[in-house]
């Protein structure tokens, strides 16, 4: 008698194929800083830009998801018009270490249609124009039931001043209750406080906030992604940024990296943050994330802060 191995739960099959199309989307990225025309146009100001690099991950990604996943909700960063999607840009693929990863048995019966995924096909696009490339990072975050549980992170220029040796890029992936994987974990020291902020889109309540939380330093960089990333291998304790501007599909991935390992990631009141597909993609209250201490941080935001920022 043939026995038939069960195939994964489709949770595990989408994150084993985001892994596959999150590498490509990577190559994407510096395949055009490479051919040397980024095709930049300004969307809402000149610190809210988008790249041919934006523009073509995002059709990558949001077709290779939806050709294998039809059913899926789909939503990206950038406003396209539809259009034939070059089949050069389709990613078929499913990282096979994912595909022997048990599912955790409260996602096991979840089925495509019960799924949204927030699509940033480059977090940290005015850092890209500027060179400053290992801020930038592309970001696949998957949502059930308004929670985000499960995501990707490719950066794809990892490593890029390490010396010719070292592998360039790399793909940072995590589902609550399973863990979180292709990073090294550590932390800042107990006691110091480093918050890690915006670099591009600063104002006067964003520094407030900081100021108030008396830290030992500031660090400013581009992108969600990248501050994640800061807090998970110890280079920052709190990500605060006191502002709207941040969006879902800037969290959703993020915000499983940092919860897999016991951080949080909620808005500057410290409520939890909703990924359904209806959600306003405005983080209007900003974002307060940590490792560790959240109630450190979260106990010192200003209330002219929290007047300001209302959800
Ligand atoms: P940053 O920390 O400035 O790199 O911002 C993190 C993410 O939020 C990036 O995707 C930014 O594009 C976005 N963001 C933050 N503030 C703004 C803003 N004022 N206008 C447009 N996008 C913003
Ligand atoms: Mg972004
Ligand atoms: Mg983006």
């Amino acid at each position: 008698m043939l026995i038939m191995a069960s195939s994964p739960a489709v949770l595990i099959r989408l994150v084993a194929s985001a892994y596959s199309i999150a590498q490509k989307a990577g190559m994407i990225v510096r395949s055009v800083m490479a051919g040397g025309d980024l095709g930049i146009v300004e969307k809402t100001s000149s610190v809210d830009l988008q790249t041919k690099a934006d523009r073509l991950v995002q059709m990558s990604i949001c077709s290779s998801l939806a050709q294998k996943f039809p059913k899926l909700t789909i939503i990206g960063e950038e406003d396209l018009p539809v259009q034939e999607v070059d089949q050069e840009l389709i990613e078929d693929g499913q990282w096979e270490e994912i595909l022997k990863k048990p599912c955790p048995t409260q996602y096991s019966a979840i089925k495509e249609e019960d799924l949204v995924v927030w699509v940033d096909p480059l977090d940290g696009t005015k850092e890209y124009t500027e060179g400053l490339l290992d801020n930038v990072t592309v970001l696949i975050g998957i949502a059930y039931e308004g929670r985000a549980i499960a995501g990707v992170i490719n950066q794809p220029y990892y490593n890029y001043q390490a010396g010719a040796d070292a592998v360039l890029g790399r793909t940072i992936w995590g589902i609550l209750g399973l863990g979180a994987f292709g990073f090294q974990l550590n932390e800042v020291p107990d006691g110091k406080h480093i918050i890690t902020t915006t670099r591009s889109h600063s104002s006067k309540l964003v520094n407030d906030c900081i100021s108030a939380m008396n830290p030992d330093n500031v660090l400013r960089v581009g992108g969600a992604g990248n501050k994640i990333i800061q807090l998970i291998e110890g280079k920052a304790s709190a990500y605060v940024f006191a502002s709207p501007g941040c969006k879902k599909w800037d969290t959703c991935a993020p915000e499983v990296i940092l919860c897999a390992v016991g951080g949080k990631l909620t808005d500057i009141h410290g409520n939890a943050l909703q990924y359904h597909k209806e959600v306003k993609h405005m983080n209007s209250a900003g974002v307060l994330a940590t490792l560790r201490n959240h109630d450190y941080y979260a106990s010192r935001v200003p209330e002219t802060v929290k007047k300001a920022l209302v959800p």
